[in-house]
């Protein structure tokens, strides 16, 4: 029942998207004339003088490979919150068009949303935290486009209920977003393997968390080839740049150290909620398949205020909906969750 062109913005449908130099000559040249480059060189003891591959060809191909689905199949931006607007400005005609969000949930969603004038519909995630079918199915119109689903869930750390999202793949006519930027800490599967079964399916995942990258600035989306062309149009040329190109094709060389880190968060997360569950002022840590928690607190202003004085930043999520009185906290290394734990035992 999916048919891409169903959902597709018009003025995308007609777009002659922009050409660069880069594009119209792929090759093993020796003189470069081509672009307007500085032929001499950079300022710099590395060369950044080129513009950088604006498909990411080298970085897409390891990431196939670590993936295990064909590089035409993967979209890169500039931090998946790039993947999300280009969405937005990809299906969803302002004024006209609406979106399901399922709070709470990650807040990019809405402001992307906003950004681009497109009207989101809320489906509050159930008490256990997970969808409300019933309420997605009437929420949704003939102008809804996307429906975002975070798994695991920023901010409440647990996964959405596969067979759930699922039904929705399959009842949807627009697209079906699922934002694995937490894939990495959960015991769940990805859903990076059902691509093949559902061609609305887009999964957002990031270098930004496990990978320790944030500051690259790197986010993937995985879609069917057609979704993916799209995306390519839509985005900027050069939306990653050539130096987090070089160092994430680096950094994605070093997979155990990462796998090692991912382990330790892991023991080190269920240290923090054994340490955590005693104080008199938790009400509820809820389980978590990311690499935070959420604690439901009596006090989240005041903890959180006390733990500021104390130069230890957690988030307060106490004004969300469904989180009152809820903090949602990082694991950190053992030496800060230490400190957090030993400064918590004197919050009265
Ligand atoms: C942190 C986070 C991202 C990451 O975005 P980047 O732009 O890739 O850094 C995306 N989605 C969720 C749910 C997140 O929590």
């Amino acid at each position: 029942m999916f048919n891409i062109n169903n959902i597709l913005r018009e003025n995308i449908k007609n777009l002659t998207p922009y050409s660069s130099a880069r594009d119209e000559y792929q090759g093993e040249a020796s003189v470069f004339l081509d672009a307007n480059e500085n032929a001499f060189g950079s300022p710099l003891e590395q060369q950044f003088n080129r513009y950088p591959d604006p498909l990411q060809f080298e970085v897409k191909k390891r990431l196939s490979s670590i993936k295990g689905l064909p590089v035409r199949n993967i979209f890169l931006g500039n931090g998946s919150d790039e993947a999300i607007d280009i969405l937005f400005r990809s299906f969803c005609t302002p004024g006209v068009d609406n979106v399901i969000l399922v709070p709470p949930t990650y807040g990019m969603y809405k402001v992307s949303a906003n950004i681009n004038d497109v009207e989101t519909r809320n489906v509050p995630l159930t008490a256990e935290f997970q969808l409300n079918l019933e309420g997605i199915a009437e929420a949704i119109d003939k102008n809804t486009k996307l429906i975002f689903i975070c798994s695991p869930n920023n901010p409440t750390g647990n996964s959405i209920n596969r067979a759930d999202v699922e039904t929705l793949l399959t009842n949807f006519g627009g697209l079906v977003v699922v934002d694995e930027a937490y894939i990495n800490f959960s015991r769940q599967k990805t859903f990076i393997q059902e691509l093949t079964e559902y061609a609305n399916l887009v999964v957002l995942q990031t270098l930004s968390k496990a990978w320790g990258l944030a500051g690259l600035r790197i986010g993937m989306a995985f879609a069917s080839e057609e979704i993916i062309e799209v995306m390519n149009k839509v985005k900027p040329p050069y939306n990653v740049n050539e130096a987090s190109q070089q160092l994430a094709l680096k950094a994605l060389e070093n997979i155990e150290q990462v796998n090692s880190w991912i382990k330790e968060t892991l023991v080190q997360r269920d240290k923090l909620v054994l340490g955590i569950k005693d104080f008199d002022f938790v009400i509820d840590i809820y389980p978590s398949d990311a690499n935070f928690i959420l604690v439901k607190t009596t006090d989240a202003n005041g903890i959180y205020n006390f733990l500021v004085e104390r130069g230890i930043i957690v988030r307060n999520r106490s004004k969300v909906e469904l989180c009152e009185g809820c903090l949602r906290i990082t694991v950190g290394t053992p030496d800060e969750n230490d400190i957090l734990l030993e400064t918590l035992q004197n919050f009265k």
